[in-house]
Order: structure tokens, then C-alpha cells, then sequence
């Protein structure tokens, strides 16, 4: 059975000595056979000395498209892969609407991605005036399109798909079941027709948008949600718990 996932998405948060306080406190969870994987994704600053003092898992929350050169302040996924981190988070809705980040900017990211060896936490979402006007499907799918499915199905069925509905993240404002369910659907199927049945559901498709530990364990037991990738809960060590015991 695929192992479920829940990521931490740190953002541009905590200082020094703050995350080597929750740092700890993570690390003292005994993870059981049967707890879902648990990535970190903490300021680039940080990873190596995260790897460093944790046997946790943990991604890089962006990469440049290249791999080397003359990109002051940019980090690549060889860089990334080299401090012994896993993942990486490629087209969060921040990343598109902050950095402007086009389709075809992340395309090239989930390339170098994958050339570095890197596993991808690829997020996907529709704004409110996509969801108003009934088209958050054929957008989400445009982002899919545009962004992974040409990854071959050997490469995408080791990939994260997350579904953060734009108007939901940061918001407190928590998509349904219905409407998150409906979604998920929509993505595994759309992939069964793509990449067969096997494939497609060996993709791991994960929920994201004020989910906390009030509402994780309604989500988590939704059909095709495998998880969940956290934002502001994460940054607390007794929600972060309850997050990882919601499934
Ligand atoms: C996110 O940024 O990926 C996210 C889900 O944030 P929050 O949980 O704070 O809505």
C-alpha cells in the first residue's frame, strides 16, 4: 500500500533558534511503520543543517531551473540533492503569484527535478474567480499539463501531487469535502486515462489549504486524499503531531 504524506511547508518562517527548538521537538517523535512520510521543508538556509541534526526527511521549498552558474541568490536541485535533502516543492501558488512564475518556468524546474534525482512535491490550485466561474478543473489540469504530465510514468509515480486551492491557503477558509474530494477525483482519473491504473494510483495526490488539526482527520479520510501538505500548522509542535495521528 502507497505510504501516505504529510509535508511541512515552513515558508520564510522561524529563526535560528526557534526551529532548532522544533527541530528537536520533531525528532523525538518515534514515527511508527504505518505513520504516513513526513518531509520538511524549511528556508534554504537552513537544510544542511537541518539534515545535519535530524533523521527526518526534508525538501527544499524552491530550485532554479539551472544547474549551475551565474543566478545570484538562486539555489539549483543539484545543489538541493548534494546537502542530502529529498524533495522539493515546485509551482506552490506563492512561487507563481509572488515570483511570477510561469507554467513553462516550473516545467523546466520539474525537469531539473528530476535530472537531480530530486522527488517533487508539485502544487496545482485554482483562485476564487476560477471556482466561481466553474472552471477550477480545466485550470488545475492546464497547471498539470503544462507543468508534469509529461513526465514519463516511471518518473510520475514517484511524484507528490498537491491540491492547494488558492483562496484556501493561509486564509482559514477550508475547501469542503465535497469540493476537495471532487478535485482529487478529477486528478487520479484524469491520470488513469494518461497513465493507466496502476500508475495513477501509485500517485500520491495530497490536500493543502488551512488544514489544522480540527479539520485533518475529516480531510484525511476523504477518497484519493493521501495526505496533506501544512503551512501555519506546521510551525507548531503539538498541531504538527495531531497532523501526523489524523489518518
Ligand atoms: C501552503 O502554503 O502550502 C499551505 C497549505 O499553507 P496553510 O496551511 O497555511 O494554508
Amino acid at each position: 500500500m502507497k505510504k501516505k504524506f504529510i509535508g511541512a511547508n515552513w515558508k520564510m518562517n522561524l529563526l535560528q533558534s526557534e526551529l532548532e527548538v522544533l527541530l528537536l521537538e520533531l525528532s523525538s517523535i518515534s514515527i511508527q511503520e504505518d505513520a504516513p512520510e513526513f518531509v520538511i521543508f524549511p528556508s534554504q538556509i537552513y537544510l544542511s543543517d537541518c539534515i545535519n541534526r535530524s533523521n527526518l526527511s526534508f525538501g527544499a521549498q524552491d530550485i532554479h531551473s539551472e544547474n549551475f552558474g551565474a543566478y545570484t541568490g538562486a539555489v539549483s536541485a543539484e545543489q538541493v540533492k548534494s546537502t542530502g535533502a529529498k524533495f522539493v516543492l515546485v509551482g506552490h501558488s506563492e512561487r507563481r503569484s509572488i515570483f511570477q512564475e510561469s507554467n513553462t518556468l516550473i516545467k523546466n524546474k520539474v525537469d531539473a527535478a528530476v535530472n537531480a534525482s530530486l522527488e517533487l512535491v508539485f502544487c496545482c490550485g485554482e483562485s476564487l474567480d476560477k471556482r466561481d466561474a466553474v472552471t477550477e478543473k480545466e485550470f488545475v489540469l492546464s497547471q498539470l499539463k503544462e507543468g508534469i504530465l509529461h513526465l514519463s510514468a516511471e518518473k510520475i509515480s514517484t511524484c507528490v501531487i498537491a491540491y492547494e486551492p488558492i483562496w484556501a491557503i493561509g486564509t482559514g477558509k477550508v475547501a469542503n469535502s465535497q469540493q476537495i474530494e471532487e478535485m482529487h477525483t478529477f486528478i487520479r482519473e484524469t491520470r488513469v486515462h494518461q497513465y493507466g491504473a496502476e500508475i495513477a494510483n501509485s500517485i500520491r495526490i495530497i490536500y493543502g489549504g488551512s488544514c489544522t488539526p480540527s479539520n485533518a482527520r475529516e480531510i484525511f479520510s476523504l477518497n484519493n486524499v493521501d495526505g496533506g501538505l501544512i503551512g501555519g500548522a506546521s510551525l507548531n509542535f503539538e498541531s504538527m503531531t495531531t497532523l501526523l495521528n489524523s489518518f
